[in-house]
């Protein structure tokens, strides 16, 4: 059925360049995306010499253990996750998913998949959480979408200076059991400062996870 919507939405055509193509991208497009840099801290999946964790994570441990991220938040990357996240573009998702499996360390094994959280007023007006869309091509084997809740909106992050992004999110997430020992990753389409995923790992090992990876689609460079 998601096949066959995904034909029907795009008849044939490259989602991004519009030529002819058996998939959503065609190929040269698909070669193109902007797969992240080897080089990079474990914990933030941002660039780091040799891959060691950076200075910012030694600095200020972050909540979540490990990041793995498909792609650099650059073009065509952007406007692919900004399809499936305001434009309705649901048949992106099994490309999307399917870039961060193929992104997982081999034998990386979770005892849950969560996808965060949109609160129900948001999820009410959007119709859909974009993150759930990517996790269901990721691991639906392992997926719990009602794991974690999220209690209230913030301001929307992207409207926010970095410095406020943590203070928008705090106490913004709800999980709905004891998780003891457990190995959790937490799926987003986005990951910028990092802040909701910190706050997310750390009501989740407040709730007994012993680890927390992220497992985003893309990730933005800070500096700018
Ligand atoms: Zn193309
Ligand atoms: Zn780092």
């Amino acid at each position: 059925m998601r096949k066959f919507l995904g034909d029907a939405f795009f008849g044939g055509a490259c989602f991004v360049c519009r030529g002819g193509a058996r998939a959503i991208l065609c190929e040269a497009c698909r070669a193109e995306l902007p797969l992240l840099a080897r080089e990079l801290c474990p914990r933030c999946a941002l660039e780091s010499p040799g891959g060691a964790l950076c200075g910012r994570c030694l600095a200020e441990p972050p909540a979540y253990d490990a990041t793995v991220a498909a792609l650099a938040y650059d073009f065509p990357a952007d406007a692919l996750v900004q399809a499936l996240k305001f434009r309705g573009e649901l048949a992106l998702a099994p490309l999307l998913g399917g870039l961060v499996r193929e992104r997982l360390p081999a034998g990386e094994r979770v005892d849950w998949v969560v996808p965060v959280p949109l609160s129900a007023a948001r999820l009410r007006s959007r119709g859909y959480n974009q993150a759930l869309e990517i996790a269901r091509h990721v691991a639906p084997a392992r997926l719990d979408i009602d794991l974690c809740a999220r209690q209230r909106d913030g301001a929307p992050q992207m409207q926010l200076p970095w410095a406020e992004r943590q203070r928008n999110v705090r106490g913004a997430f709800d999980c709905r059991r004891a998780l003891p020992g457990a190995s959790i990753a937490v799926v987003d389409d986005v990951m910028t400062t990092g802040a909701t995923l910190d706050e997310i790992a750390r009501t989740l090992k407040r709730a007994g996870a012993a680890r927390v990876v992220n497992w985003v689609v893309a990730r933005t460079l800070p500096s700018a």
